[in-house]
């Protein structure tokens, strides 16, 4: 059987169903649209059970065998020799607040469309085969972002993940069982030979670049602090400046700062302040208090290190100097992840079988893969996204493009099922 099986992958060009998998990624997209035609399927809601379901009745459809983990993380597996390990491919059918369609939806389905593929050329698997999609990775509704990939790796004990508070006041373990996925497999009860995950770029690398294909192989780390200023507040009239203790100020100078390190330091060091709240937030009274985030990027773990390092002594500094009380807690913090070497040339020979021109990258977004390089050789597949945009309705990959990425996918699966 194993021969025949070989020789069909060499004989045979094999592709995905290209219009099938565009005609998916549609529907699953037109699931959790407002009146406003505003796409939102933010974990454990009604909206991603809506998802869900549908995810599941074509795995269901594919003959996969379906199972959900303690944590609401769904897995079809292809089943085929028991004793060896499987192979994963996946990502996440979440989403952001008024999202793009193809963020996370286009890694599953499209190990969807390959295993169909396979099924239908009459392809003997030599290892099981399971497409995931693991929940909340998006990180919207419940913190961490990541938690049903981190929790499956044992990167988070399944009390936390499921007492995850939401911003809406929900708890995470109780939305699951309220929209029936919470399942009974225990975490990490599959444990894969290796991952893939194919996934948009969201960035303008590619497309700038003019490369049909990323292969992946870090993830820059990442660093969430939450940091709250107490200063004084003061009729803005009155107090000369020399006497203010001005949360507002030394948070501008916190924000100017994060800019200029990244900025000096030329390396791909990034900074954002996303949110920030002033109180008591009047035009006419000095800020008492300030309360904002901090999100801090890079590939290497010692420039991040050193930018956390230099970001607490600049606190320090304007405390001191503004006389004013500042905390920060960190929020969330991983570190950055290599991929596995061989993985990222398989996907590279993909690509070059396909005649698609293939870069090497760095991804600058946090994804499941990175968790579970954690337990197995993982990487990760990129496709152009137009413009660099994701987490917006205009996120858009050219169709050709998204079919070439599934196609590299597919023969990636091929290789490291052999
Ligand atoms: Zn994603």
């Amino acid at each position: 059987m194993q021969n025949t099986t070989s020789s069909m992958q060499d004989t045979v060009a094999l592709s995905i169903d290209g219009s099938h998998l565009l005609e998916r990624l549609i529907e699953l997209g037109s699931i959790g649209r407002n009146e406003a035609g505003s796409l939102t399927r933010l974990a454990g809601s009604d909206q991603d059970k809506q998802g869900r379901d549908r995810l599941v009745s074509w795995l269901q459809d594919a003959e996969l065998t379906v199972s959900v983990d303690v944590v609401g993380n769904i897995f079809g597996t292809w089943e085929a020799d028991a004793q060896r390990r499987p192979l994963m491919v996946g990502s996440h059918i979440d989403t952001v607040i008024d999202a793009g369609i193809y963020d996370g939806c286009y890694g599953v389905l499209s190990g969807l469309a390959a295993v169909e593929a396979l099924k239908l050329l009459g392809y003997v698997p030599l290892r099981p085969i399971v497409i995931a999609a693991f929940t909340n990775e998006e990180g919207v509704r419940y913190q961490p972002d990541m938690l049903g990939s981190l929790a499956f790796v044992g990167g988070l004990d399944l009390s936390t993940a499921l007492g995850a508070a939401g911003t809406d006041g929900t708890v995470l373990g109780n939305e699951l069982i309220r929209i029936g996925y919470k399942g009974s497999q225990a975490l990490g009860a599959v444990r894969p030979a290796a991952y893939l995950e194919l996934h948009i770029e969201q960035g303008p690398v590619l497309e700038a670049e003019d490369f049909s294909i990323g292969a992946v192989e870090v993830v820059q780390g990442i660093s969430w602090q939450k940091i709250v200023i107490d200063g004084v507040a003061n009729h803005a009239g009155t107090t000369p400046i020399s006497h203010r203790h001005d949360a507002g100020y030394a948070a501008a100078r916190i924000v100017s700062f994060l800019r200029e390190y990244a900025f000096h330091a030329k390396k791909p060091s990034v900074a954002t302040v996303g949110t920030m709240q002033f109180e008591p937030g009047a035009i006419n009274i000095i800020p008492a208090k300030v309360t904002f985030t901090v999100d801090l990027r890079d590939p290497d773990e010692i420039r991040l290190r050193d930018f956390e390092f230099a970001l607490d002594r600049f606190i320090q500094k304007i405390a001191a100097e503004e006389q004013v009380t500042i905390k920060a807690e960190r929020l969330a913090r991983f570190d950055p992840v290599s991929f596995d070497q061989t993985v990222v040339s398989v996907i590279e020979a993909a690509a070059a079988k396909r005649e698609k021109s293939c870069r090497r990258m760095t991804s600058g977004a946090g994804h499941d893969a990175q968790m579970l390089a954690r337990i197995c050789p993982a990487a990760m597949i990129f496709v152009p996204s137009r413009n660099g945009i994701s987490h917006n309705p205009l996120e858009f990959t050219e169709p050709e493009q998204l079919i070439a990425g599934a196609n590299v996918l597919l023969d990636s699966m091929l290789s490291l099922l052999r």
